[in-house]
């Protein structure tokens, strides 16, 4: 079992001062020890080392043994502690005469360098045992020791994790990759896709199946980086997901396929997304949507490390349209309540200008939302600064009521509100005396959008002023169903293109609308949303040759000739299949606790897709993009400069 190496490993992470190394180094060890059925792993075979640094307890006393590690400190010559992956150890550095060559080594070495020792186990005298460190109760009488590599002064210090800025972090990443953090992160992720694997190849009989990454182009959905190839004018591109090639599995008959597939989507600067990530990529024959989400509860609750607590199923569900309504999202979080509540009816004979007048519209609406002890923790500038927000990003009007008319700053149009519907309002949402509402009018989607982002905003106010609303220990999974099948074109709001993608099966249901009203019609796309994060998304695909092209070349006015391959697969007897993707990374984001999901990649990209380690993207010189066919077309100088006068909005990190 991991039980009896994990507590070690992961105890031994804890440095003597490190609260959060500690932290990190017990959780690890409860998350993994618990949940694997693997045998013990053999961490010193083939190598020069006979232990870890951090394996070694009292019951190794006596034993002669060989460590290999860097340096983490060194007191008053006479202490080393020694570090690897799996925790620290503290080194007695010689002190007599004859072992003065060892003394040198293990004195001159810069820290980080690493060394090898070999020596004895031994007890640390009485009252120095240090609590702390899962080591410290033994130490090791070194008998010899070689430097096998100094350390040049370090960009930074590799236990002082937080106390760099990213960009360092991100350009010395192979030593940013030595903190306690780090190596929690990359491990736990290991190991969750490990039990993953378990789940789906050894329980379920997935088979694991690799798809190209040189592809051609895929209509709809998100831009995709292209590579050029030797023939004229012609480029492969990068698969946003292997989605075509999984469905095409189905068809060949493979019948249940998974892939830690890697995805490449070219969205500019985005700042938790990454130009490539990669999911955990699911597809099965014969499967409807109840099949799906069942697969990936069990999945979930398999590979959930055991200290994070155990994963309720079936996880709720609820559907676009309500999810929009109450929580103004397509990924609500439902760790706390503060929903959206349509107070049209209260509001119907009102004075408020405003409110008249969106309710005046066909579409109009009167919506709300509730800041519990808003009074007590919202300051005046907060509310300023919301009310600046909805005009400036949704053009939208926000009233704040509070529920003692006093409180109503010298405003009239809220002071009018509690007398006149002050009643119905505060019967509607329930309404405590530290209460604040939010209100706004508009339409329905609008005016939810708008009340879904500040309900966001609030709780983190309000957490920002010592309210806890979102217990970092919950973790709240959500189905998210019954999509439309098709959104209005954001650039060309008359045409359709998926919300999902175009080989999402419609919903039975709406079948009929397809010809009509194609608009109307719900999909069977799923989404599951973590914490107000969405983690996974999928749907039932169309394994209809004609439907599918009526769906790309009459409604979404794609050019199918892009798709025949697909077209004519589904021809060939096709079976019915669905399948999901879920997001490795911002999962593991989520459930490791990590601020981006760029502290859970071992070599992230930076926000703007730049290696800040090794600068790629690079130049290439003119003479190798001859085989291509391709000229560089570079930019003017005033177009240099435009480009640096609207630098993208986030901050390099
Ligand atoms: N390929 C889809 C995506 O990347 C997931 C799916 O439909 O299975 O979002």
């Amino acid at each position: 079992m991991f039980s009896r190496w994990l507590p070690g490993l992961n105890r031994g992470l804890a440095t003597p001062t490190g609260r959060i190394a500690q932290l990190v180094g017990r959780s690890l060890s409860r998350s993994l020890q618990l949940s694997s059925r693997w045998s013990v792993p053999e961490l010193s075979s083939f190598v020069a080392r006979t232990n870890t640094c951090g394996e070694l307890r009292s019951s190794h006393l006596g034993q002669e043994v060989t460590l290999c590690g860097w340096i983490q400190y060194r007191r008053q010559n006479i202490f080393l502690v020694l570090r690897d992956f799996q925790g620290l150890v503290q080194v007695l550095i010689p002190q007599d005469e004859s072992a003065a060559s060892v003394k040198k080594i293990l004195c001159d070495a810069p820290m980080e360098s690493v060394v090898q020792v070999s020596g004895t186990v031994v007890s640390r005298p009485p009252g120095q045992e240090n609590p702390k460190m899962p080591t410290g109760d033994i130490e090791i009488k070194v008998k010899t020791a070689e430097l096998l590599n100094p350390c040049k002064k370090l960009p930074f210090e590799i236990k002082d994790f937080m106390k760099k800025t990213e960009a360092l972090r991100l350009q010395y990443r192979y030593l940013d990759l030595r903190s306690f953090q780090m190596q929690y992160n990359l491990r736990l992720r290991s190991q969750m896709v490990m039990k993953m694997r378990e789940y789906l190849c050894n329980l379920h009989g997935f088979v694991d199946v690799e798809t190209p990454t040189l592809f051609k182009r895929t209509p709809g959905g998100a831009k995709e980086f292209v590579i050029p190839s030797r023939e004229p004018g012609k480029f492969y591109s990068l698969p946003q997901s292997p989605q075509q090639f999984k469905q095409l599995l189905m068809v060949g008959g493979l019948d249940r396929y998974f892939q830690v597939a890697r995805c490449y989507r070219d969205e500019g600067s985005r700042p938790d997304r990454q130009p490539e990530f990669t999911q955990i990529d699911i597809e099965m024959s014969f499967v409807d949507q109840t099949g799906i989400r069942s697969l990936i509860e069990g999945l979930l609750q398999y590979s959930w490390p055991s200290d994070k607590g155990p994963v309720g199923v079936p996880f709720p569900s609820m559907t676009f349209a309500e999810a929009l309504a109450s929580y103004g999202t397509d990924k609500p979080d439902t760790r706390f309540g503060m929903k959206i509540v349509d107070i049209s009816d209260v509001f119907r004979n009102t004075e408020v200008g405003f409110l008249q007048d969106a309710l005046s519209k066909p579409q109009g609406t009167v919506k709300a939302i509730r800041i519990p002890e808003g009074a007590k923790y919202l300051k005046r500038k907060d509310i300023e600064s919301i009310r600046k927000f909805a005009a400036d990003h949704f053009d939208q009007e926000v009233l704040p009521v509070f529920l003692k008319a006093n409180r109503n700053w010298n405003s009239p149009v809220a002071k009018l509100v509690m007398e006149e519907q002050g009643l119905g309002l505060i019967r509607r949402m329930e309404n405590q005396e530290e209460d604040v509402v939010l209100l706004t009018a508009g339409e329905h989607k609008r005016a939810c959008s708008l009340l879904g982002k500040l309900r966001l905003e609030c709780a983190d106010l309000l957490e920002a002023r010592g309210v806890l609303l979102r217990d970092p220990a919950l973790f709240s999974f959500l189905w998210v169903v019954d999509f439309p099948l098709f959104l209005p074109k954001e650039e060309k709001p008359g045409e359709l293109e998926s919300a999902h993608h175009p080989f999402t099966a419609p919903h039975p249901s709406d079948i009929h609308l397809l010809h009509t009203e194609p608009e109307k019609v719900r999909s069977q796309h799923y989404d599951l949303v973590l914490n107000g994060s969405e983690v996974g998304g999928g749907s039932i695909r169309i394994h209809d040759a004609q439907l599918q092209r009526y769906i790309l070349e009459t409604l979404l006015k794609e050019d199918v000739k892009l798709l025949s391959h697909l077209l004519q697969a589904l021809d060939y007897g096709a079976p019915p299949h669905g399948g999901i993707a879920l997001g490795l990374d911002r999962l593991v984001c989520l459930v490791t606790g990590a601020p981006s999901i760029r502290d859970v990649i071992a070599f992230p990209k930076s926000f703007r897709g730049q290696d800040l380690m090794s600068d790629a993207p690079d130049f290439i010189p003119p003479e190798d993009l001859k085989p291509y066919h391709i000229q560089v077309s570079w930019p003017t100088d005033a177009e240099t400069e435009k480009n640096s006068l609207n630098p993208p909005h986030h901050p390099e990190s």
